[in-house]
């Protein structure tokens, strides 16, 4: 079987995040599978179809971009950031799990590329130089039980978290209980960044602390990290520095 799927990162919105490899798949594609906004960052080339879908259609379009694989062809499937990090490959990996046989033997090639939420890390420091975890607060495939559950024994073990996916027009009000039920186990003086749109035009960075944060500064386009006990901010001219240190002492854990 000749048929190609690569499974494309695109990083957050800079072209320069975008990885040589990542460049030369997307060159190398008959076709491209992607959320709209996504494919709209992919520039044009003649003779390369392109099927746009909704950002929850991530199952027909794993098994639209698999089938279209399968008949022979080089398909990329484009994903924002990095494509394992609640994104498609996942999608690719489950419909090949449950699809038909042939799918299995399809040459599938998973490209990297730069997660949002070491985007905003990079712009606010270092508040990942620690352990962390990623969450994601969408509630469309996981119950919000397991959301609290989760984050508030992320919290109590140390972690600095990174949220993805903090509010959607469905969902407004999980940040702000997130940050309710955060309070209750850290500082106030926890450090907290809200990236919007980094790499982009419309980018912004703000960094401020737990007890003032507000949910309303986070939207759609929005990564969230919430310190841990040991993140900690230098204040300096312009943005402060946020930064978790190498080391874990016992009074921070
Ligand atoms: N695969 C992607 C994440 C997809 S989930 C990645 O690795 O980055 C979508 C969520 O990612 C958004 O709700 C937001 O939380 C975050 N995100 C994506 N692009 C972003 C950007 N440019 N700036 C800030 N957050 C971003």
């Amino acid at each position: 079987m000749s048929g190609h799927l690569a499974v494309v990162g695109i990083g957050p919105g800079d072209a320069r995040w975008l990885t040589l490899e990542a460049q030369a798949a997307l060159e190398a594609a008959e076709a491209l599978y992607g959320y709209g906004p996504y494919l709209d960052r992919v520039p044009a080339r003649p003779g390369q179809a392109r099927h746009a879908s909704d950002n929850r259609e991530e199952m027909h379009r794993a098994a639209d971009a698999l089938g279209h694989a399968a008949q022979g062809a080089r398909v990329a499937v484009v994903s924002g950031g990095d494509p394992g990090v609640f994104a498609m490959a996942a999608a690719i990996c489950e419909a090949i799990e449950n699809g038909p046989p042939p799918w299995r033997a399809l040459d599938v090639t998973i490209i990297p590329g730069i997660s949002a939420m070491l985007a905003v890390a990079a712009r606010a420091g270092a508040p990942l130089g620690h352990d962390f975890c990623a969450l994601s607060l969408s509630d469309n495939l996981k119950s919000w039980d397991v959301i609290e559950r989760r984050l508030e024994a992320a919290a109590d073990a140390g972690f600095v978290i990174a949220f993805y996916n903090p509010v959607s027009r469905a969902r407004p009000w999980q940040l702000a209980s997130a940050f309710e039920r955060l309070r209750r186990r850290l500082p106030g003086t926890t450090p907290v960044i809200f990236g919007r749109a980094v790499g982009r035009v419309e980018e912004t960075v703000t960094v401020t602390s737990l007890d003032v944060a507000d949910a309303a500064t986070a939207d759609m386009a929005t990564l969230v990290i919430v310190g841990s006990r040991a993140t900690r901010v230098i204040a300096r001219p312009g943005r402060p520095l946020v930064y978790t240190p190498r080391a874990a002492t016992e009074a921070s854990a």
